[in-house]
């Protein structure tokens, strides 16, 4: 049986990633007149602007950033596919106030760490951390991610990526969840 909510939502998807590549392909003259050699980066990171509107790049690390446009560019010119950030970098208080909250809701820091980590530990802190959507995106990440240095890391979060260049191409071990192995207390 067909959930009744799965299809319209599929169909948008589709819908969103053909007008995404449409006005990617419009906004290829302008890229060029702007970033000559770089249009098709350019025009994708325009138009993914468009498609995602509230999502935020800055506080990525430089090296990060680039290995993320230029993997969303390759996923969206060679397969049609979008990537779009969800949350990138974050602050240390950001990330401490999303942890209090995990740690009231789930009644314990250990169990908090299962989702969310202290900011200490944050590789989105760190500005190396990305959490995509949608899911397509997210499996084509997962699937040529290694290219650009951008691996999923946990078995329960598809969304999560980090970029990793000493990984050496090489898909490091994925762990079941953050936290995972480590018993430092989470001040
Ligand atoms: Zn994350």
């Amino acid at each position: 049986m067909t959930s009744p909510d799965v299809v319209p939502d599929r169909l948008r998807d589709h819908v969103m990633r053909i007008a995404a590549r449409l006005l990617a392909l419009c906004l290829l003259p302008a890229a060029a007149v702007r970033a000559p050699g770089r249009a098709r980066h350019t025009a994708c990171q325009w138009a993914l602007a468009v498609r995602f509107p509230a999502e935020n790049l800055a506080g990525l690390t430089e090296a990060t950033r680039a290995a993320f446009t230029s993997a969303r560019t390759e996923a969206l010119w060679r397969h049609g596919e979008l990537i779009g950030l969800t949350s990138g970098h974050r602050d240390a208080a950001t990330q401490h106030q999303l942890f209090a909250v995990e740690v009231r809701r789930t009644g314990s820091p250990e169990a908090a760490r299962r989702r969310v980590l202290p900011p200490n530990e944050s590789s989105h802190v760190r500005g190396t951390a990305m959490d995509v959507r949608p899911v397509q995106g997210a499996r084509w990440l997962e699937r040529h991610g290694n290219r650009f240095d951008l691996y999923r890391v946990y078995d329960n979060e598809w969304w999560h990526f980090e970029f990793l260049p000493e990984a050496g191409g090489l898909a490091p071990a994925r762990l079941p969840h953050p936290g995972f192995g480590s018993v430092r207390r989470s001040a």
